[in-house]
């Protein structure tokens, strides 16, 4: 606390994010990134841009880019919006659609940078809870709110929710911004882009940082009506007109341009995680049926504190949650097979 701070500053509660270890020795399994390197295609395309034009200032309409996330989901440059990953969208969304004279609602539990953002736009929340088997409750979104967030596939519970389900949500709420945040959609979902046109009201969030590898070059899409763009690019002309750099824009677009290659480690993927979850169900763990690249796991017996700890004695670091409900679980990203035979190797001895 500090005599300079706001009351805003003094009342927030901040994001703590997974922890990046800087000894290199750690199997990584904790911030569900992608264990394969990003197309050698972003890596040229990158090193090309960093030898050309650092000295100038980079395109603050960033079109480049927003051209190629339109031309690969078929929509208009004026339906798309880029970030410095989707956390930022998430913050620009936040403050240009939510209506703080009402209640907004996520799931009750969901990805916990929600709640921060709510605090810091000094908004009301309502936290709509899963059910029994963790799976989002949509019928449960009434329509009394000030917007909607709702993460799909869900984190840190790996499940997904239909696209009639969203149709749903995005029908009774026609008033009302709902955001799809579609961080982990690639890895077996279906994506809600396709009902943009059919609904003004869906915004839909995307990145790189999972499935095209690039967490550590900070992109994200936004995908929606023309009006909810307008209102996002307002916001962000009020902080910052410059958003990404000329590096991340050339990577970024090399991304797009290498479909065998995103399709080919989202398939590793996808095979590695069915395997693992059989082993982890064979082991005696609970496993939530995923559509993420990572799975969320409990064992009926030992205390997932215990195993988190345990694990990273062995070095391989997960993610546990000191959090009602979910405490006895634990979020392990999906690495390569040796990896993840690593990760199971170790989990033989512990349980
Ligand atoms: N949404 C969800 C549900 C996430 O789990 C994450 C990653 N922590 C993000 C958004 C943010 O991803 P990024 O900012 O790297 O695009």
């Amino acid at each position: 606390m500090s005599k300079f701070w706001s009351p805003l500053t003094a009342s927030l509660v901040p994001y703590v994010p997974g922890e990046q270890p800087k000894d290199k020795a750690y199997i990584k399994l904790n911030t569900n990134e992608n264990p394969y390197p990003p197309s050698p295609r972003v890596i040229e395309a990158i090193t090309a841009a960093a030898n050309a034009d650092l000295r100038l200032y980079p395109d603050p309409t960033c079109e480049g880019l927003v051209q190629a996330a339109a031309k690969y989901y078929g929509l208009s440059a004026r339906q798309v919006f880029v970030g410095n990953g989707s956390d930022e969208i998430l913050a620009f969304a936040f403050a240009a659609f939510f209506d703080p004279a009402k209640k907004i609602l996520f799931p009750d539990i969901t990805y916990s940078f929600y709640k921060v953002y709510a605090k810091l736009y000094g908004l009301q929340t309502e936290l709509i809870p899963l059910d029994e088997q963790f799976n989002v409750q949509v019928d449960q979104f009434h329509s009394d709110n000030g917007g909607i967030i709702i993460p799909n596939p869900n984190a840190p519970t790996a499940q997904l929710i239909s696209l009639e389900q969203i149709k749903m949500l995005l029908d009774n709420n026609p008033n009302q911004a709902v955001i799809i945040d579609e961080a982990y959609i690639d890895f077996g979902g279906q994506s809600a882009v396709q009902l943009i046109q059919q609904y003004p009201n869906l915004l839909v969030v995307q990145t790189l940082s999972k499935s095209r590898s690039l967490a550590g070059l900070r992109v994200g899409f936004a995908f929606g009506s023309e009006e909810l763009i307008e209102g996002l690019n307002r916001i962000k002309n009020s902080f910052n007109s410059y958003t990404l750099d000329r590096l991340a824009l050339a990577g970024a677009i090399a991304s797009f341009e290498d479909e065998a290659y995103f399709k080919e480690t989202t398939a590793k993927v996808i095979h590695t995680r069915e395997r693992v979850a059989d082993q982890l169900l064979a082991l005696g763990f609970k496993v939530t049926e995923s559509k993420a690249n990572f799975v969320f796991i409990s064992h009926p017996s030992i205390a997932a504190e215990g195993i988190f700890k345990q694990l990273r004695e062995k070095g391989v670091l997960v993610r546990y949650f000191a959090q009602a409900r979910i405490d006895e679980y634990l979020r392990v990203s999906i690495g390569t097979d040796d990896e993840m035979d690593a990760f199971v190797r170790a989990v033989q001895e512990i349980v």
